[in-house]
């Protein structure tokens, strides 16, 4: 059997830290940053990983990404990671930021604030959770399923072929983390 190929998007931010929960899961971790790459059609998936969104989205306009993205978004499973899921978000409040609106919630970037710019915390099903200037999601829309939350607001979401987590599953101690494993045994597998 073919292995499933998981494509991340490579252009900032956090990517290598995803290699040892995707090839634990017996997938193989593709960076991509180019049109070509990620018109690559033998993907199954993307992840757009933390960093900053504001930064991603300037070089996917530099280098011409969007309507590869786009297409790659109309037909595959995504997953964003902190700043990946303020680029699926369907808005960016408080801010001119544009967003790819895959998924029905609204984002506040920075909301923990400057003095609490970092935190790990337990989840109910998520041993290890790392908040790093995390946003938060709000407006969270009836087709969006919510996976977990802290302190009352959802931090991982669901909603048909999409996944979105405020914080940082790469950076946890269990290899392979519990949104890796659900990403690719419940999304990419099923979709
Ligand atoms: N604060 C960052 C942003 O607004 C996200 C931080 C992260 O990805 N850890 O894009």
């Amino acid at each position: 059997m073919t292995k499933i190929r998981i494509g991340i998007l490579a252009l900032q931010g956090a990517v290598q830290p995803h290699k040892a929960h995707i090839e634990a899961l017996g997938c193989e971790f593709v960076p991509v940053k180019s049109a070509e790459q990620i018109s690559d059609p033998s993907l199954n998936a993307m992840i757009l990983p933390g960093g900053e969104s504001s930064t991603m989205l300037k070089l996917i306009s530099t280098f011409n990404l969007e309507s590869a993205l786009k297409n790659f978004f109309d037909s595959r499973p995504v997953w964003g990671v902190c700043a990946g899921s303020i680029l699926m978000a369907r808005h960016v409040l408080e801010q001119q930021q544009k967003s790819f609106a895959l998924m029905e919630y609204d984002v506040l970037r920075n909301a923990y604030g400057s003095q609490l710019e970092s935190f790990e915390t337990k989840l109910s099903n998520v041993e290890r959770a790392v908040f790093i200037r995390a946003p938060q999601f709000t407006n969270v829309g009836p087709q969006v399923e919510v996976m977990a939350s802290c302190e009352n607001k959802a931090v991982w979401l669901t909603q048909g072929k999409y996944m979105t987590t405020s914080f940082h599953p790469e950076l946890s101690t269990r290899v392979p983390s519990e949104c890796h494993d659900y990403f690719i045994n419940e999304i990419v597998k099923k979709n």
